[in-house]
Formats: C-alpha cells, structure tokens, sequence
C-alpha cells in the first residue's frame, strides 16, 4: 500500500476495532468482459463503520471511490484506478417482518441470495428482471426492470435506505425523511455515495405458470394494443427480426403443484455450445445470422407456429432466463404504444425490405443496413410506472404518462469477442430509439451523448446534479463514464477520475486507466463542502487538500 495512505490510515483511533479490508492488485472486470480496470485498492467492507471510515480515509487521501455490486452493468460504470468498494461481505439480512413484508437489507446482498431468505418465511419479491445475480443497490442504482404492467421497476419496492456519504456518514431516506435524497439515490448510478442499507417491500411467496408460445411477429403486433400486455401479470417476448416470429411468454399465480419445463436433448449443455460456436463461425461470415435465427431458435422453441410450452414455477425461478454468453445490450425505455411501429421499422431497416413485401415500412434510419446482419433476439419488455403513488426517482427513464416499452437489442460476443456489426447496429437502433422518445437504460452500452441525455430528462436531470454537488461537491463518487454521460459540461470536480488511457485488453474488451486529481486542468468546484455538508445536517465537514 501506498506509504502515504498507510501514514493516513494510522491517524485512525479505531483501527483496532474498525478494519480497512483493503486489498492490491485486483483486476476489476465487468460480467460480460467488456471492460476492465485495476483499481488501487479494492475495499471489501463488513460493516458499516468499515464503509464509513473507507470514504474518510479515501477523502484525506484525495482518492475516488467507485462501487461495484457484482459487475453485471456492462458498460464502462465501475472502472476505476482508484478505490473500488464492494459490498459482497456485507450482505445480510438485518430484519423481516413476516406479517408487513417488510425486510432491511445490507445493500452488498445478492438477490438470490434475497430471494432464498424470503423464501424461508414464505415471502418474495414482487418482481424481478432475467437474472438474480445482482446486488440489490447495484439493481436498483441502474434502474433494473422486469416485465410487466402490473409492476414497476425494481426501485419502487424499496421503503428507505440509507446511504454514506463523501464525509464519511451515513444519511436515512424515504418518502417522509429526505425525500429529496431518496429520489437521488433511488436511481444514482454510485454517483451519490455508498447505498449501505435497504429496506423492501417484499410480498407472500407465490408460484407462477407460465406458458410460452412462438408465432409471427404479425400476430403479435396485432395483439398490440389489445390483449398482449394485458393478458397476464408477467408478459415478455422476445422478438426474430429474420424469420419474423415471436415467442410470447406469459405468466400467472396459481396454486397448483409445481411442474418443471419439458426437458429436450438439445436443451443446456448441447443449445449452448452450438449456439456459441454458431455465433463465432459468424463473426467470419456474418451472412449465415438469419440462418442461425431460424435454425437455433426453432430448435428451441419450435419450428412451427403456435407450438407451445409450459410449467409450473416458484416465482424466482419462472421469472429467470439463460442468459448465455458475454454480450453487448442496448436497451430503451419508450411509450408503450409506439412498439409496432418501433419493430416494423427496424425490421424494414434489417432486411432492407422493399414496397412489394407486405411487412414493408418506410424505416427512416439514416444509414445503410446493407451488409449488415445482428444477433438475435431483440427483447421486448413492459414497466409501468406511470400510475405510481411512490416517490419517483429523478433519473427514472420510464414514461410519465403511460406504460412504458423497453426494446433491448442483444449482441453476443462469442468467445469474448465483439461482433462486427456492433457499431452499425447499434448507430441504426439508438437513431430509432431516439426518434420515437426513448431514453436509454442506465447500465447497458448506448453511445447517446451527455447533451442528448440532458435533452431526454431537463429538469429533472439538473435537480438531480444539484443533490449529487450537494452530498459530494467534491466529486469522489464521480467517474469519466459520470462524466460523460450525466454530469455535463461545468467543471472537473477535485477528486473526480478522468480517463487517461483506453486499449484493447488481451482476451477481448477494453482496459481503461483513470487518474484522480492530477492534470486536471478545470478549476475545482466552487461550492465548500463544508456549507453543503451543513444543508445535509452531517457534522464533519471535507476540507480541500486535507
Ligand atoms: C445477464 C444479465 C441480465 C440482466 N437482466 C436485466 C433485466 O432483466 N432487467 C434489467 O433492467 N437489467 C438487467 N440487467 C442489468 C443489471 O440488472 C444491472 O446492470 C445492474 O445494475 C447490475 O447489478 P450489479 O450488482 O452487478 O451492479 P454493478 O453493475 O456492479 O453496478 C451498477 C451500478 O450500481 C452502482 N452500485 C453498486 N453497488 C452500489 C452501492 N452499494 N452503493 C451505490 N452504488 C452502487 C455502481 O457504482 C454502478 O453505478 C442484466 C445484466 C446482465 C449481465
């Protein structure tokens, strides 16, 4: 370690009782391996004075602190080369009221790891997105969703929270304490502070059966607007641009006896590597995609239209995917009812249909398709929000005033590889997305500039700044992907990361080192953290070249 930190860390009295579980030389690599970093330290806390004394330390040491929950976001969030905090040692449950449902968390727990306590008292989460490998802040920090009409997204369970803050103490919020604080950091992409302690609604265990069914994207757009979404609690479908098909899954309580989904030959093990083989023979003939559409996906779920397959499931079971390998995901939040058009116009775009073909539509996206070929499926999800009684986060990218679509654009990246479609696919879908009001979600791979994003949420977007400048003026929460795509244009903050260099790391992604501080040419913030810290009623205040 550093001797300078070290000598810092020693001023400390409660060294004997208060650990500094700070590790070097650790590589900090996301879920997908599409970017890494190596952080200075990499602090793995177990409780919460060990939290709160690793942000005084990093604060007189002048470092940035990131956070990371399990690394799931994929795109360049949690790089750091500075101090990366984890929470995976500081995830238990503190306290379930089986009557109320009520259950307070510490936020490094996972939500398997959620979902098999709940269980035990006969309790679950309403809702949950394809996977539940997630830590619970990190979830809810990126705006993570399911699908269904019935629910919103995952940050509208929670009842308060709290979170430490740049001076090194830790704020209660909710509705009714600090709401301000609350809608921050309900949504605040580890920008905020450390998120330490959640407290969930959860709701009785329940069982669901599901039912998946593989027909035209035709009959689906049909059903659009009339009983697709409305037809069950959870409703999801995964769209085939090449063949024009659609699987739609959906899901309701029952009380029958569980029944496992029918198990084939090619299921698991075989599906999985001849997908990924398939995917990689592809990155050289990139031609044989819509191929690999009709023949993986029709041996996954039929060939012919309208075959059908069910079971019967515990909730955090039926509610999970496979979600396979290494991938690109570009996902956006748009009104519900631009979906067909939506679709259809990617789908004119993809197959560069002409008038004579019925499913023609004039796509508008400015830039040519030709030669190119993607992945498969696009995911086609639901949220709605719009008839919420909580508070709403303030970068909730989720419509207002109707349910909202989320189109998430998959590209796998066999063997660690990108696709080399990446770029033209994603310039065609963002352009589209942008076109029909989307806003992008938080954690995945959009290219969409910081002054679109300003445009995309106005007001809301400036509260949430001014919150953030308040409880960190210094920026220690601050990263260049911060930078770029939320925090605008004013001034490079004092402990605010910037990134210095960027290449390409051996076996696939990018490596990407950051500097805190030095050759930082922009003045430092105007704002003394010491009148900030006053308006949150913390008392220890941060004082500039400490
Ligand atoms: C295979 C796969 C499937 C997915 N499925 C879905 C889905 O169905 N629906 C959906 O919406 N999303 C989905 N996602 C995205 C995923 O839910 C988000 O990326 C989520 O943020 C990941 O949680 P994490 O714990 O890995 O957080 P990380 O990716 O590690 O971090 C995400 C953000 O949270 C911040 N953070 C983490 N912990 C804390 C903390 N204690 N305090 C403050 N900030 C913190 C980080 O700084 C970062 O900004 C999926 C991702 C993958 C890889």
């Amino acid at each position: 370690m550093d001797p300078a930190i070290a000598s810092e860390l020693d001023k400390f009295p409660d060294n004997d009782t208060v650990p500094f579980r700070a590790t070097l030389n650790h590589t900090q690599s996301t879920w997908a391996r599409t970017f890494h970093s190596y952080p200075e330290l990499y602090i793995q806390p177990q409780t919460l004075p060990e939290i709160e004394k690793a942000i005084s330390l990093a604060r007189r040491c002048r470092r940035r602190i990131a956070t990371v929950g399990c690394g799931h976001s994929p795109s360049a969030m949690t790089t750091t080369s500075s101090w990366l905090i984890n929470l995976d040692h500081y995830n238990k449950i503190l306290e379930i009221n089986n009557e109320s449902g009520v259950v307070r968390m510490q936020s490094g727990i996972r939500l398997y790891m959620v979902g098999d306590e709940l269980d035990k008292v006969g309790l679950a989460m309403p809702n949950l997105g394809s996977i539940n490998q997630q830590s619970i802040a990190g979830a809810i920090s990126t705006g993570t969703h399911g699908s269904t009409l019935r629910h919103g997204i995952l940050s509208s369970s929670i009842l308060s929270l709290k979170i430490t803050l740049a001076n090194g103490k830790t704020e209660t919020c909710s509705p009714t304490e600090n709401e301000e604080l609350f809608r921050a950091a309900l949504i605040s992409l580890g920008a905020l502070g450390v998120i330490s302690e959640i407290t969930f609604q959860a709701v009785p265990a329940f069982t669901l059966e599901w039912k998946q069914t593989i027909d035209t994207d035709f009959s689906m757009f049909e059903s659009w607007g009339k009983q697709l979404w409305k037809q069950s609690e959870f409703v999801r479908v995964w769209w085939f641009p090449y063949t024009r098909r659609a699987v739609v899954w959906k899901a309701d309580k029952t009380e029958n006896e569980a029944r496992p989904p029918p198990k084939s030959y090619y299921d698991a093990w075989l599906g999985y590597h001849v997908y990924h083989n398939l995917l990689a023979v592809s990155q050289y003939v990139p031609g044989i995609l819509p191929w690999i559409e009709w023949f993986v996906f029709g041996m996954q779920y039929g060939f012919i239209n309208g075959t059908v397959t069910s079971a019967i499931q515990p909730s955090r079971q039926a509610l999970l995917m496979n979600c396979l390998y290494s991938q690109f995901v570009n996902e956006w939040a748009l009104p519900l009812h631009k979906g067909p058009e939506a679709l259809r116009r990617l789908s004119s775009w993809l197959n560069q249909l002409t008038p004579s073909d019925p499913d023609y539509v004039p796509h508008g996206i400015p830039f040519s398709a030709e030669g190119l070929y993607v992945h498969a499926p696009v995911e086609v999800r639901v949220t709605e929000t719009s008839n919420s009684t909580t508070p709403r986060p303030y970068l909730d990218p989720t419509c207002t005033d109707e349910a909202t679509l989320y189109l998430n654009a998959t590209l796998y990246r066999p063997y660690n590889q990108d696709p080399p479609c990446r770029f033209r696919y994603y310039q065609g879908f963002e352009y589209l997305m942008k076109e029909l009001g989307g806003r992008p979600h938080w954690a995945k791979n959009f290219e969409t500039s910081g002054p679109e994003i300003e445009d995309m949420y106005g007001e809301r977007l400036q509260e949430w700044r001014s919150i953030r400048d308040n409880v960190d003026p210094e920026g220690m929460f601050v990263g260049e992907w911060h930078r770029q795509v939320v925090m605008g244009s004013g001034p490079r903050l004092a402990l605010e990361e910037i990134e210095v260099m960027r290449e390409k790391a051996g076996g696939g992604g990018v490596l990407i080192r950051g500097q805190v501080g030095k050759g930082v040419a922009s003045p430092l913030s105007t704002k003394s953290s010491e009148e900030s810290f006053d308006e949150m009623r913390a008392s220890e205040i941060t004082i500039k070249g400490e």
